[in-house]
């Protein structure tokens, strides 16, 4: 069969089969309750299944912005009932979804883009629910923290999300001081405007971190660019970068302090048993985050004796 054929085959074969396993999703019954469904955050692409089966079947849809959440809906011809649930309304709203929950209904909450709460409405309405014993269910899905975090090349294990800062100065260096000894990776949502005040102030109260700025996930410019956090400032200075933005930036350098000497030679000893100078380093290095010259320095120390 030429190769042609063959992807055609293979590209009809997938489609029936998303086909059957969208149409699997939409045929099962959805049980009444609050579903928190995440929705793309720029690619339509990252819909899940399970996101469009849910908002398909939902007798309604809490949006926070109804004309904005429409272009996603009929995108998948999708024509679902929406009602506006945002910061403005939410005190009036809430009781009204509320009681459609209660008298059965299976209702959707989303946001303009990605997962419902973060940074976005829906924290009163979840503790409402839950406090009422109604079932709240969240479909996950697109999150532009943690796409951000994921493609920094910045500590993973544990993180911080601090949101968005406070507009003004003083208000935010506070903000950052009191984050400065999280021992984790912490991540920052940004505006275009505020972004240059923002780095210049991180690099004034945590210095010159590693940090990266991920901007316009998922869309067609999008852009992650790695550096420190003196760096970044000056370069962004010079330069007003567009569209959405996540600041990711790296643990406090005292992270990985406590870790001994005597813990790093022992590790060492134990890697040098099995792998060249060169991978043991590395590998004790990443092993206990701890920086990677003193790593090597103890090593030379230990290969001069040995
Ligand atoms: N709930 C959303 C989520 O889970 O991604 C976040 C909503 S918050 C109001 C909007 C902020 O998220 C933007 O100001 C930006 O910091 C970040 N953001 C959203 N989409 C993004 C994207 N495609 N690329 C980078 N940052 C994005």
């Amino acid at each position: 069969m030429a190769k042609h054929d063959q992807n055609k085959d293979d590209r009809d074969a997938i489609l029936a089969r998303v086909g059957e396993a969208l149409g699997e999703l939409l045929d099962r019954p959805l049980a009444p309750g609050l579903y928190l469904v995440a929705t793309p955050i720029g690619n339509l692409g990252d819909t899940s299944l399970r996101a469009l089966a849910v908002l398909a079947r939902a007798q309604l849809i809490a949006a926070e912005d109804t004309r904005h959440s429409k272009k996603l809906l009929s995108h998948f011809g999708l024509r679902n009932a929406l009602t506006p649930y945002h910061e403005h309304n939410a005190e009036r709203e809430r009781p009204k979804i509320l009681a459609r929950v209660r008298a059965g209904d299976a209702v959707a909450l989303i946001s303009d883009a990605g997962t419902p709460l973060v940074s976005d409405p829906g924290y009163k309405l979840v503790r409402e629910a839950l406090d009422e014993g109604l079932d709240v269910t969240s479909v996950p899905g697109p999150s532009a923290a943690l796409a951000a975090l994921t493609s920094a090349g910045l500590p993973t294990d544990s993180f911080l999300f601090a949101g968005f800062l406070p507009p003004k100065s003083g208000a935010r260096q506070s903000r950052l001081a009191a984050l400065k000894d999280a021992p984790t990776t912490l991540i920052f949502f940004e505006t275009p405007q505020r972004l240059a005040k923002s780095l210049a102030d991180m690099a004034e109260v945590f210095g010159a971190r590693e940090a990266v700025i991920a901007r316009e996930l998922t869309k067609l410019h999008e852009t992650v660019i790695r550096g420190t956090l003196d760096g970044l400032s000056e370069d962004i200075e010079t330069e007003t970068l567009k569209g959405e933005i996540v600041v990711v930036v790296a643990p406090h350098a005292g992270v990985g302090t406590a870790v001994t000497d005597e813990r790093i030679l022992s590790e060492l000893k134990l890697a040098l048993e099995t792998n060249s100078f060169r991978d043991a380093v590395r590998s004790v290095t990443e092993a206990l985050k701890v920086k990677r010259a003193r790593v090597y320095e103890l090593g030379l120390g230990l290969t001069d004796k040995t």
